[in-house]
């Protein structure tokens, strides 16, 4: 006979208020430089809702920011000297010149900060150096976007002690100047993938800039036109559970590359600039599977399409559900999305299945995975007064499973960069 190990109590990760983070890095930034900061600025992570791996063809993709903010308390300089230090990395102050800064020329997580600087001076902003200190309460590597709301926080915290004028004001949770943010995101942009050599396809950026408290960022990956979707889910008696994996994720850069590349090449053969293209034209969706199956890799090819297409069409359905007032019904769709990212697009992995398993046979109303995929997080749409029997669900299959225990959080749509 054996006996039940005792069931394993979940692990959460609270966001911290406001309040809380800007006197963490404003005490780090104290600390650090023996000085006092011009002002402590803030960015959220990100979760996305469904439209996985659309972004980078042009597609629909729906996240939502996170109360996890990262905060950056900065002081400007009067030479080209930038000084970091981040709660997050021990390995003390980095400092780095920016007169001295191009591409490859950074490493670590500096790159992140110092190619926003980068960005903007390449985009002919007048920006010089500064001090910086961060803190973040979002987790890391988790697929919940760290390194966006790295950026994003440089890049607003830079943007006022600047003057460059882009950020504008949040008021009420909504950003007043949607165009310049849009600009700022691609300045993130530019900084993940030129400074610190992230393939990223903006999503993540123009989440933690450009999202809106209460509200899912609708976005058009291929002009960065966004729309606002009310998302309640308090008012309907749900949540939003997030389940971190803490899987550890080792072929995701070359995976990641792969699949972008399968999907420029289905392009290619189709004669389309991106597969958006082939989603919204019924004769080309049509004839997408006779034109790729001939091909050596024709099974593989059709069946990363198929995600894509489809998966620009759940975007969709998921915000007409939403906006029908259907609030439960955008679980039906998750699940959609989850079977078609593990089956034609195979980016999933055992522990994010897992994950989606045990929370739908624990009553969740739908689950997927969310983000670039082979670990990092899902997510579980679940009854407001089940969140807590849903997490113990997981966590306990996870140690069924023999795998690491996962964390959790719980989501709702926060505001923006600011
Ligand atoms: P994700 O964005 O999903 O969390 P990434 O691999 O894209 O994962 O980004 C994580 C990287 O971003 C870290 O390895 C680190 O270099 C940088 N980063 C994110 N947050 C911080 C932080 N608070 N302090 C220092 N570096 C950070
Ligand atoms: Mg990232």
């Amino acid at each position: 006979m054996t006996t039940d190990a005792p069931a394993p109590q979940p692990t959460w990760t609270p966001a911290w208020d406001r309040a809380e983070g800007e006197e963490r890095a404003r005490a780090l930034f104290t600390a650090t430089f023996d000085a006092r900061p011009d002002g402590v600025w803030s960015a959220p992570g990100r979760v996305n809702l469904i439209g996985e791996h659309t972004d980078y063809n042009g597609g629909l993709a729906l996240p939502i920011a996170l109360p996890h903010r990262t905060y950056a308390a900065v002081a400007r300089r009067d030479d080209d000297l930038v000084r970091l230090v981040s709660a997050q990395e021990p390995s003390g102050v980095r400092e780095v010149r920016l007169a001295d800064v191009a591409p490859g020329t950074v490493d670590g997580w500096a790159a992140y900060v110092v190619g926003v600087a980068w960005a903007l001076r390449e985009a002919r902003h007048a920006v010089g150096g500064f001090d910086l200190a961060i803190d973040s309460c979002v987790p890391f590597g988790a697929g919940l976007s760290s390194s966006a709301a790295l950026e994003a926080a440089v890049a607003v915290a830079l943007d006022a002690v600047y003057a460059v004028g882009l950020a504008g004001a949040v008021v009420d949770g909504a950003a007043d100047d949607d165009a310049g943010r849009a600009t700022l995101a691609g300045l993130c942009v530019r900084a993940e993938n030129e400074m610190a050599g992230a393939p990223t396809g903006g999503m993540d950026q123009a989440a933690s800039l450009r999202a809106r408290g209460g509200h899912a960022l609708l976005l058009d990956c291929r002009d960065g036109a966004v729309r606002h979707v009310p998302f309640d889910l308090t008012g309907h008696g749900l949540a939003l559970l997030v389940v971190d994996t803490r899987a550890p994720h080792s072929h995701v850069d070359g995976e990641y590359a792969q699949r972008r590349a399968a999907c420029d090449r289905a392009a290619d053969l189709l004669g389309v600039p991106d597969l958006r293209e082939v989603a919204q034209d019924a004769d080309r969706r049509a004839q997408a599977e006779a034109v790729l199956a001939p091909e050596a890799d024709g099974d593989v090819l059709v069946r990363r399409v198929r995600h894509v297409v489809t998966e620009i069409d759940r975007v969709t359905e998921f915000v007409t559900r939403l906006e029908d007032g259907d609030v439960h019904g955008v679980g039906p769709v998750m699940d959609a999305s989850h079977a078609s990212l593990r089956d034609d697009y195979e980016v999933s992995c055992r522990e994010l299945d897992v994950a989606v398993d045990a929370a739908r046979a624990a009553g969740a109303l739908g689950a997927r995975m969310t983000g670039g995929g082979f670990g990092g997080s899902a997510i579980a749409l679940v009854p407001a007064d089940a969140v807590e029997h849903v997490a113990e669900a997981v966590a306990a299959a996870f140690a069924r499973e023999g795998l690491r225990a996962p964390a959790f959080a719980e989501a709702v749509a926060a505001p923006p960069a600011g």
